[in-house]
């Protein structure tokens, strides 16, 4: 994958995103591309910021370190989420580094969190990640216990919830669980939703998406990964 290569697949999916909104009658401005740097060599990243783009996910807080750390204070603009499960003991590291964590999922790690954060000057915001799927091996809130576990990072933690995340069970049709989350989030009066992925983001934007994680789109096959 060159460097101009991740320019065009940067360029390629906003554009897609912009089709996609306009037929939806939705305002292209309303939806960010996450790159998912996760897995992906140096030079790759780097390609995307030199590109311009300044959003980014990872799944994984050491692995995100080594990324960008150092860029932390090369780009002030650069803005960190992390898609992937978080482990208490990871808590503080993590604060340090994203600027959202997209993986509130148990009152446990809201604790740990509210426990923490007061320490960070930073300002960072959150998605409860719903199961939607309600599969065992999956993370995230079930939808039956969304409501109160809201209620707890919002109340008890202080936590500012922006809105929901999912990944929706490989086997099943994704915009259905676009469709679910959508209407979870409007339930809360929440107006942001993280979904969609490099194989179905148009179906996410169709259902509402502002956020999309793509990261095989952007740079191209993680290495030693077969997608
Ligand atoms: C890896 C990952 C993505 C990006 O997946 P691609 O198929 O490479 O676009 C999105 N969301 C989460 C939670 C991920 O772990």
């Amino acid at each position: 994958m060159s460097k101009n290569n991740i320019a065009d697949n940067i360029e390629s999916i906003n554009a897609e995103i912009a089709k996609t909104a306009k037929e939806h009658e939705r305002n292209a401005d309303d939806v960010q591309l996450i790159a998912v740097s996760k897995k992906q060599p140096d030079e790759r990243i780097q390609a995307a910021i030199d590109a311009g783009h300044r959003l980014f996910g990872e799944n994984r807080v050491q692995e995100a370190q080594e990324h960008w750390n150092q860029r932390r204070d090369q780009y002030d603009d650069l803005e960190l989420h992390l898609i992937g499960p978080l482990q208490t003991n990871k808590v503080k590291d993590a604060l340090s580094l994203f600027d959202c964590i997209q993986t509130l999922d148990r009152p446990k790690l809201a604790d740990k969190i509210k426990s923490e954060i007061t320490k960070q000057p930073r300002d960072i915001s959150f998605f409860i990640q719903v199961n939607t799927g309600e599969e065992a091996q999956k993370a995230g809130v079930l939808p039956a216990d969304l409501d109160v576990f809201y209620d707890y990072c919002v109340r008890e933690c202080g936590l500012k919830v922006r809105g929901l995340m999912c990944i929706p069970p490989v086997n099943e049709p994704a915009g259905l669980h676009f469709a679910f989350l959508k209407k979870l989030a409007d339930g809360l009066g929440l107006t942001e939703l993280s979904m969609g992925m490099s194989s179905d983001y148009e179906k996410a934007v169709a259902a509402g998406a502002t956020h999309i994680r793509v990261g095989t789109g952007v740079f191209g096959i993680r290495p030693g990964y077969e997608a």
